[in-house]
Order: C-alpha cells, then structure tokens, then sequence
C-alpha cells in the first residue's frame, strides 16, 4: 500500500469523521430491515421475553434453524412466567436438535429466576440482566439496546465483520475484541441503540458477509477502509486455529421389538441430560476393541453387527467418529441398570442431541 492511500484510509477510519454514519444506518434500517419472529413491527416496542428467547437461541445457530423453534417455544409458552413455571424436562425435549444444550437448562434456569425474583418482568438495566443465568456480557447489552432502548451496541459475529472491514482493523481476533467493541459503539447516534445494532446486524448477514460482500448495497460503502483497500474478505484478521483431536467411540443400537435401548447421560459436562444410546467413552486414539468392551452388559446378545462406515459430528471442541454396533434381543429382555427401554417411534419426544440423532439413524438403517 502507498504512504498517501494509507494516510487515506486512516483519514477514513478515524472515528471522529464518521459522525453520520450513525443516521445512514437508521435510515438504511427503516427501508431494508429483516422481518423476523421476534422482531417487532416497525414503531412497536420490542417484548423483552421474546428478546430474550431469540438471543439465547441464535448464540452459535442460525437466523434459519432458529426460527420454527422460536415459533414452537412462544406458541407454548407465551411469556416468562409460563416458561418459569414449564419443567426443565419439557425444554429440554423441545430444545432437542437446536444443540449446545447448556444453553437449554439456563434458559429455564433464567425463566425460573425471573419469575421468582423479578415478579415475571426481566430487569430493564444491564447490570441486572447480567445477573440472571445463561445472560453474559452480549446477551445483556443485546436485550437492553433492543427491549429497553439503553444506548449500549451488542457486538456479533455480524457485527464484529462489518466493524474490522469499516475501520480496517489489523489486530487479530479475538485480541482485537476490545478495540471493535469501541469502535462499533461509535456508530450508535442519540436514541434507537437496538435498532442501530440490528442495522448492522442485518447488514451482515445480508450484505458485509464472509466472502464476496456486496458492498455497492451497503450504506456505509463511502468510506469503509476495507473496501478502499480492496481486501474485504481478509477481515476480520484470525490468529490461527487451534482445533482438538479426533475423538473416538463406540454407540450401541440394541433394539427390543419396536423399542430402543436409551440412557440420560450425566447431569454436568458435555450435553449433560440429554438421551443418548449406550456408548463407550470417547478418547483420541480409542480403538475399536477397547470402545467395543464397554458395550452394555446384555447376556441375551452373543455377537455385535458392526454397521458399515461411521458416524461423523463436529462439536465446539473436538471432532468425533463413532462406529455403530447393532444388536436385537428377545421380547422381556430387561434393560441394564440406568437403562430403559423406549418406543422407536416416540423417539422425536426424547431429548436426543444431534449426534445421537445420527448415531440411531446409521444403527437403524433410516
Ligand atoms: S463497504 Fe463492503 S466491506 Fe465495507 S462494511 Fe460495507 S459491505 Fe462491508
């Protein structure tokens, strides 16, 4: 880059001169926002429940997968206190496909809280939303900007995005966290800080995205120092990822007639209480002999039918393969201990992970 386009680009990113981008932002809102279940019409208040709701669900899922769930949960329980009153089985069991299931316990926890200790009415500032379980730092600013109009920006992934491309911010993530919470709460005007954080929201998703942003679309494209730069994609700057070994295991398909061999796991750790099929532990470098030695203890099963091919499933942490064992036993066949028997075609009510969902999939040949 030439000294005279750098010092062009740093003209251009210098907070101090982008005193409008705040009202381009608002008026691009008006005319292109996205119409979502939990956003209210345009000039409606926003209802904090379904704030809420919608924020917890769209923490590492998307806008698409989140919207029937959304649907399903405020047709079920339509305010707060109803879901306070709802048993953390039932969330849970409605929760089910939407993954990262933590997030479904302190959802009711946070249900259950405000009920008790709030009368039904989340607090209104974010200092007393951050108290509530399951609510962190942007979860708290996300509800205050767009439910109480409290002039503080929520920073997403979508956010984070346009915010590095507008400033060109070099640093890398997630060190340069701090500098673009800074940089993005310069874009808030006087009022409408929830619709000024959707705005950006929305853009992008819509129009700053990962690869080939449309940026002819957006109205901040005056001055945005990565596209005077002409090297969009490449921010935000990453440090490079560190991703975990592959973990190995075993999952055990023991069919009784029409029904399925199941087991809650452990209330803590790693999707804590949800159902699962019996399985062997999953470690980096397990072999299949090892893995096939904690099958369940089920005299009735003499030899173990190893499906062809694996199970795959990516979580957070760790990439997992999973070989699938199958075997069939006589009618009043009793379930190992901690184990029950259920109806394979009531399976959709159990609160099965995703990864579980595959595993019975694959044993069951569907
Ligand atoms: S001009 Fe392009 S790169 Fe810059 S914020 Fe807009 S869409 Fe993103």
């Amino acid at each position: 880059m030439t000294a005279s386009a750098a010092a062009k680009i740093k003209r251009q990113a210098a907070p101090a001169e982008s005193a409008d981008r705040p009202a381009l932002l608002l008026d691009w809102y008006d005319r292109h926002r996205r119409r979502l279940p939990w956003r209210p019409l345009a000039g409606e208040r926003a209802d904090p429940y379904r704030v809420w709701l919608s924020e917890i669900m769209l923490q590492q899922t998307g806008v698409k997968t989140v919207g029937p769930y959304f649907e399903k949960f405020v047709a079920r329980w339509p305010d707060v206190a109803a879901l306070g009153r709802a048993s953390v089985d039932d969330v849970l069991r409605m929760w089910a496909g939407l993954g990262y299931y933590s997030r479904a316990r302190n959802l009711h926890a946070c249900a259950v809280a405000v009920l008790r200790d709030h009368g039904g009415i989340f607090p209104d500032t974010e200092g007393g939303l951050r108290q509530l379980p399951g609510i962190g730092p942007y979860t708290a600013k996300a509800i205050a900007a767009i439910a109480f109009d409290i002039r503080t920006m929520p920073v997403d992934g979508n956010i984070e995005r346009v915010v590095s491309r507008l400033y060109a911010v070099e640093e890398p993530l997630p060190q340069a966290k701090p500098r673009i919470q800074e940089l993005a709460a310069t874009l808030l005007g006087p009022a409408r800080a929830g619709d000024s954080a959707q705005a950006l929201m929305d853009i992008g998703s819509s129009i700053c995205t990962p690869k080939k942003p449309a940026c002819a679309l957006c109205p901040l494209n005056e001055d945005c120092a990565a596209r005077l730069l002409g090297d969009q994609e490449t921010f935000p700057r990453k440090a490079p990822k560190k991703s975990g070994d592959l973990r190995r295991g075993a999952a055990f398909i023991v069919t009784r007639g029409d029904e399925l061999l199941v087991r809650t796991r452990p209330e803590k750790g790693l999707l804590g209480g949800m159902t699962e099929v019996p399985g062997s532990e999953w470690l980096a470098g397990q072999d299949d002999k090892e893995a096939l030695k904690q099958a369940p203890a089920l005299t009735a099963i003499s030899r173990w039918h190893r499906k062809t091919g694996v199970v795959t499933h990516v979580f957070t942490h760790f990439p997992l393969e999973l070989v699938v064992y199958a075997a069939t036993v006589p009618a009043r066949t009793r379930p190992p201990d901690g184990m029950r028997w259920v109806p394979i075609a009531t399976l959709a009510d159990e609160a099965l992970p995703n990864v579980m969902r595959k595993a019975i999939a694959h044993g069951l040949d569907i």
